[in-house]
């Protein structure tokens, strides 16, 4: 098990290889000759923002046409961030904050930071 970090591939290296632009995470999902459900999961926001990686987004994809909850799990994010799109935004107290993450991640398996 080798670190980027040993490859010489920290994010702010800029060298000839992309693949300074994974993040730890993502990188060990790489690894895996199959992604699982959580993995799925942890790269949804991502995936449904189109910001992952063309071959971490073709992983997920191919996953998310064999696994009938993830999509699902992709369906209700997708449904809830349309949903907030219509929402004027308005201030939030922390507390609400932490409470709407928590009941996300528990609804839709997210794992948003709840401090
Ligand atoms: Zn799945």
């Amino acid at each position: 098990m080798v670190c980027k970090h040993d490859l010489g591939l920290a994010a702010h290296d800029k060298g000839t290889t992309n693949m300074s632009q994974f993040s730890d995470h993502e990188l060990r999902i790489l690894e895996k000759s199959h992604i699982t459900c959580a993995d799925v999961t942890a790269l949804l926001g991502g995936f449904v923002d189109n910001e992952l990686s063309p071959s971490l987004r073709d992983r997920v994809h191919q996953h998310i046409r064999s696994c009938s909850e993830c999509r699902d799990g992709e369906q209700g994010y997708r449904e809830v961030i349309q949903l907030a799109k219509t929402l004027a935004p308005v201030e939030v107290s922390g507390d609400v904050k932490k409470r709407l993450r928590q009941a996300l991640n528990q609804r839709l398996g997210l794992t948003l930071a709840v401090e």
